[in-house]
């Protein structure tokens, strides 16, 4: 039976959701997915960079994603889905085809990047799309599982000038974290700071640039996923 959660989305969905086909798919490595969307309901649409859209998964509700990108003359989005596991976004992702129908709600503010200037853009593997949505090079840090899978994915969007930081037990890699983006604000002045991803890696190089003292122009942050959470939005 579907949750309560469920029931009512299907029930708003009915009323805003906007109906789109999934046009393409492209495996990047094995962790990576990137989708094209399209449908005349995506037409005419004000997209941010930054903003956020829900797919809707029957039964279940729905799982939140970053456009990479909006052309709303040509009614085209698309999406990079990091597969970490076996939840019902991942497993839609993975198995999803080109010719599926399916309803999505927004795009809807979220976190603002791409602005003058652009901001440094802090996160994950679920941050991809959020820094190449920001626009430019070298002022991105990410915290990942494998910085070769990574790696491929920034290759695959010809997105360069990347720090990668490899994920360690414990959050030993706290320090490198924040090393980066100091480094990060330090080369690009007056830039804001958008912190993405894990909460707890949003929290520690909050806390890691809090004791340094570190200045910036202002700062925004979103948690895109928690251990034991499902569907954060
Ligand atoms: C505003 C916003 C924008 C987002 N943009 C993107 C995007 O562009 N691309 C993208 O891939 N994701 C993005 N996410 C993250 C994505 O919505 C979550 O990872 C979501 O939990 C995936 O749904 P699921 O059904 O696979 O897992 P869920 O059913 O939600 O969770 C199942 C389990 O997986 C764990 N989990 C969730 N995410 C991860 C992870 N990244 N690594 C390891 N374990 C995890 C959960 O803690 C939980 O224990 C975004 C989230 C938000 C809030």
């Amino acid at each position: 039976m579907p949750s309560a959660t469920a029931a009512i989305q299907g029930l708003i969905g009915r009323l805003f959701f906007r109906d789109a086909t999934v046009t393409r798919v492209e495996d990047i490595g094995r962790s990576f997915r990137r989708l094209v969307l399209s449908g005349p309901a995506l037409r005419e649409v004000s997209w941010t960079p930054g903003d956020k859209l829900q797919i809707f998964l029957p039964g279940i509700g729905s799982r939140t994603y970053t456009p990479l990108r909006w052309d709303s003359s040509t009614g085209e989005t698309e999406l990079l889905a990091y597969l970490h596991g076996d939840g019902p976004g991942t497993q839609w992702a993975k198995t999803v085809s080109a010719g599926a129908a399916i309803q999505v709600f927004g795009p809807r503010g979220s976190l603002v990047v791409g602005g003058t200037p652009p901001a440094v853009v802090f996160g994950d593997e679920t941050s991809l799309a959020l820094a190449r949505a920001n626009g430019v090079p070298g002022r991105t840090v990410l915290e990942v599982t494998s910085p070769g899978e990574t790696q491929a994915a920034l290759d695959a969007l010809s997105f360069s000038g990347v720090t990668l930081v490899a994920r360690q037990s414990n959050d030993a890699h706290r320090e490198a974290l924040v090393d980066a983006v100091v480094q990060a604000l330090q080369a690009h002045p007056g830039a804001p700071l958008v912190l993405s991803g894990r909460a707890a890696a949003i929290q520690g190089v909050r806390q890691g640039l809090k004791a340094r003292k570190v200045e910036f122009a202002a700062v925004k942050a979103k948690a895109y996923w928690a251990p034991g959470k499902v569907g954060l939005d």
